[in-house]
């Protein structure tokens, strides 16, 4: 699947919410008690180390899955959804909590949700929760690594909250999100997609310690440097459970480094141990540790301020991602280059790929006044050398669910 096919709208979170909402009246004759709406993420930088005790530095985008819910007059405990951009309808039963049914349906990152806040509330399950129809869009791009699925975890948790009543803390509510996609979908992910729509802020990104869960919003006010996204829209299908295949080999190293967690390691103690870890866990190693450095240190360099130093550190990232890690895919590598070449003309001041990798997007820093034109030219020459339409916005750090 590549994300062109979801029948995105990419105005303005207001305009999505009026549309989706004449929608809703359009289908059931009256109109929405409740609208919720969770965004999707982007990773500055800190890639592939959120399983290793490392650190992530996410901010919400300004694209978002909007839920509109009303109390229906069905007799029957159900709760009708309706997806506008799969164009599919789905049930679930109110009488019962829902089972995890894997492979995972796009309706089982509700029902994932829906079964964690009904065993919350417990017995007032039955009193608190009506008969619902709810209608979802989202202007999300699917599948492309900015986390439209935690979008939509988050976005039906807050739903529940409003039809409830019953507030969660934001910690617990971001917890419950990522259970339901372990459950529900069978992915073992950290913390990172749940807590950026939930945390989310205008103008900061998050360093989230993915070891302590303890974040920290980085203000990011400056309006003169912006977040470029750029979806290659390729997804290459790997048979060989890469994921599974480098937590693994991470595990091994640490073991072999002697030490408890890789915040302890050091790049000294991974290059004395070169002939015990073998190239292949060698390199994964200095991935992670460098990674680990880099993050941080672009906390740092957010908050005074220094692009340069910032933009360095991405780029640098990429490459130990591409050649050390061993995640990234051609259609990544070209964008990234693209974006490097046009840069030396001035503007851009790091590019990386973001997300798991194999395809999906990647993440450039620009000086604002040259969005359009680097985005033009990276667009153009990416299509010319892939045949590939690729699809780029910018986008401010967002608020988080609300
Ligand atoms: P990503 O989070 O990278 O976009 P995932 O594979 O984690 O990709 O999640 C994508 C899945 O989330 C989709 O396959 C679908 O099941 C569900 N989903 C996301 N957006 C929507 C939507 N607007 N309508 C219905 N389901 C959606």
């Amino acid at each position: 699947m590549t994300s062109q096919e979801i029948n995105s709208y990419t105005g303005p979170l207001a305009d999505l919410v009026q549309r989706l909402a004449e929608t809703f009246i359009a289908e059931n004759s009256s109109p929405p008690e409740w609208i919720v709406a969770a965004p999707g993420r982007v990773n500055l930088i800190g890639e592939h180390i959120d399983y290793n005790d490392g650190f992530v530095l996410p901010m919400a985008i300004e694209r978002y899955i909007v839920i509109a819910a009303a109390k229906s007059d069905s007799d029957e405990a159900v709760v009708n959804l309706r997806s506008v951009n799969m164009d599919q309808v789905a049930q679930l039963d109110l009488t019962k909590v829902p089972e995890p049914s894997l492979p995972p349906k796009w309706h089982s990152y509700i029902e994932g949700v829906f079964a964690g806040f009904m065993k919350k509330i417990g017995a007032d399950a039955s009193s608190k929760l009506p008969a619902m129809n709810l209608l979802l869009e989202s202007n999300v791009p699917l599948g492309g690594g900015l986390s439209s699925s935690a979008a939509l975890e988050v976005a039906t948790a807050t739903l529940l909250e409003a039809v409830t009543g019953v507030a969660m803390g934001l910690d617990e509510k971001a917890l419950l999100c990522q259970k339901a996609e372990h459950d529900f979908a069978g992915v073992p992910c950290g913390i990172m997609d749940q807590f950026s729509s939930v945390f989310g802020q205008e103008n900061a990104f998050m360093l989230l310690d993915c070891r302590s869960q303890e974040l920290k919003h980085v203000p990011f006010s400056s309006d003169n440097i912006s977040v470029l996204i750029t979806n290659t829209n390729v997804k290459h299908e790997l048979s060989g459970g890469e994921y599974g295949q480098r937590r693994s080999q991470c595990d091994s190293a640490l073991k072999k480094l002697g030490a408890d967690s890789w915040r302890n390691v050091t790049m000294a103690q991974v290059e004395a141990a070169k002939d015990q870890l073998g190239d292949v866990e060698f390199r994964r190693a200095r991935h992670v540790v460098t990674e680990i450095d880099r993050t941080w240190k672009a906390a740092k360099a957010i908050e005074s301020g220094q692009w340069d130093e910032l933009g360095e550190m991405m780029y640098a990232s990429h490459a130990s991602l591409k050649d050390d890690y061993e995640v990234s895919c051609e259609e990544l590598d070209l964008l990234v280059e693209l974006a490097n070449s046009i840069g030396s003309q001035g503007g851009v001041y790091g590019s990386r790929m973001t997300g798991g990798g194999f395809g999906g997007c990647t993440v450039t820093l620009v000086e604002s006044t040259k969005v359009a034109e680097v985005t033009a030219e990276m667009e153009k020459q990416y299509q010319e050398k892939t045949g590939i339409e690729p699809h780029s916005f910018a986008s401010r750090p967002a608020i988080g669910a609300h």
